[in-house]
């Protein structure tokens, strides 16, 4: 049998036990995914003894997705983004991985095919881990312009620093004024989340091509969601991105390439409303 976990502190909240065994059912795959509650001091420890511990791989969430960096391989984009989520076992040696990138441009593709065809501008709103993320991919497919507006300028500021020239900072106060010309639209703040206060932002304003992408996924309509789906807009949300990033993961462990389906959707959509 093999096996995988999602190691963090905090780790009861992940639903990712959910997902992955949802998709060992529905394959017939022998294999089981578990939670693995680990410290910040314990956590070099317990990485070093995954295969001894009998897993093929872990996810791996806060707040340990930096240090893991240094404890493993990391590819290209996990260096870039600074922060990894996924281990795997290669020939005895530990690699890892950032699959945010990818589940946010699956999800995108899939709920908005053709989303990069004459985008001219994304505006990403926030500038923490997830918009390191979310910007990596962007750029990687080629969208010629982002600005990124974030509440506290100077780590906007150091995202363009990092990234590059194709990246624009505005002011948060300002953060209106740059939808009018926008093809694409990111939250990758907290707000929005179950208990913090909503992104506010005038959806109004974007075009009608224009795409709204939210990486929130509790609840799984947000205001802003709710906002761009009632002007007709399409969207992206992030429940979907979810799904989509544990994808690579579970090829990796379990040797196959599973589907994000709606049944799987709406299993965990269940389970976050309980929340
Ligand atoms: P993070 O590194 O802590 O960054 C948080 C961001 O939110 C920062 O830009 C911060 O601005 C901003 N922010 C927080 N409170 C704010 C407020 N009151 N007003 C304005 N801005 C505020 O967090 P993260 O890891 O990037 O995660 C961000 C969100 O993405 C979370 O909701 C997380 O659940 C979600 N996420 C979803 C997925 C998915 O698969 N759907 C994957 C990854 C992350 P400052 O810099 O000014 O503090």
């Amino acid at each position: 049998m093999r096996a995988a976990c999602v190691i963090g502190w905090p780790v009861e909240h992940s639903r990712s036990p959910l997902i992955h065994n949802y998709w060992l059912k529905a394959y017939g795959i022998d294999g089981e995914y578990r939670h693995e509650l680990v410290p910040r001091e314990e956590f070099a420890a317990f990485v070093g003894s995954l295969a001894a511990r009998g897993y093929v791989g872990a996810n791996v969430t806060l707040p340990h997705k930096e240090a893991v960096l240094t404890l493993s391989q990391p590819d290209e984009r996990a260096r870039a983004v600074g922060a990894a989520n996924t281990l795997w076992l290669e020939n005895g040696a530990l690699r890892s991985t950032n699959t945010d990138v990818e589940g946010f441009l699956d999800n995108l593709d899939a709920c908005a095919p053709n989303w990069h065809c004459d985008l001219g501008k994304a505006v990403v709103i926030g500038a923490g881990g997830a918009a390191r993320a979310v910007i990596y991919g962007l750029l990687g497919r080629g969208v010629p312009r982002i600005v990124v507006v974030n509440r506290t300028a100077d780590r906007a500021a150091a995202l363009r620093a990092s990234f590059g020239g194709r990246m624009e900072n505005a002011p948060w106060n300002d953060r209106n004024e740059t939808l009018g010309d926008a093809g694409l639209l990111v939250n990758t703040t907290t707000l929005g989340m179950q208990g913090q206060p909503a992104l506010e932002l005038e959806v109004a304003r974007l075009p009608t091509r224009a795409v709204v992408a939210d990486l929130v996924y509790v609840p799984s309509v947000t205001p802003l969601m709710a906002a761009a789906k009632a002007r007709g807009l399409r969207t992206a949300d992030g429940l979907g991105m979810l799904l989509h990033q544990a994808v690579r993961g579970f090829a990796l462990w379990f040797g196959r390439k599973p589907t994000v389906t709606s049944e799987l959707r709406t299993l965990v959509e269940a389970d976050l409303a309980k929340a």
